[in-house]
């Protein structure tokens, strides 16, 4: 899904809003600069959101128990006070099982149907940096389109 946003973005960016550049911005200077504060962005959302979409957000006390089950292993699950009926195990406080995921995402933030991965805990810094960077992008197509258009 990344990937496919990523690979429309450019395509958008090469197809339309490039010919776009050069049919108001004459000076050709400016206009790989553009493409450049463009390009650093996107790589930035693209790197970011890929990581974000790569990492597994699932709370490790579950894999910890699941493997604890098979090797026959006693888990220690006094500290922990939240019980996953889905999973079958303990979970951390603020844990909550995903449907999409089918697993316990430790500080669960959302599904990202984007990402197509939870947000949680584990990859939520650079879930920010995706939005940050995306979004910014986006501002700075718009502020060169209307700054273009005069
Ligand atoms: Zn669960
Ligand atoms: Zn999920």
């Amino acid at each position: 899904m990344t990937i496919l946003l990523c690979v429309s973005n450019i395509l958008t960016y090469a197809l339309i809003e490039y010919p776009y550049f050069e049919l108001i911005q004459q000076n050709s200077k400016s206009k790989i600069s553009f493409t450049l504060i463009l390009a650093i962005f996107y790589a930035f959302a693209f790197i970011s959101g890929f990581y974000a979409s790569y990492i597994d957000p699932e709370d490790h006390i579950v894999q910890e128990q699941i493997l604890c089950q098979k090797t026959g292993e006693k888990f220690d699950d006094s500290p922990y006070e939240y019980y996953c009926h889905v999973c079958k195990v303990c979970v951390n406080d603020g844990s909550k099982h995903c449907k999409e995921c089918n697993k316990c995402v430790l500080k669960f933030d959302h599904h990202c149907r984007w990402l197509n991965n939870c947000i949680g805990a584990k990859n939520y810094k650079p879930f920010i940096v995706f939005i940050v960077s995306a979004e910014a992008g986006l501002i700075f197509k718009f502020v060169v389109q209307v700054i273009g258009c005069r």
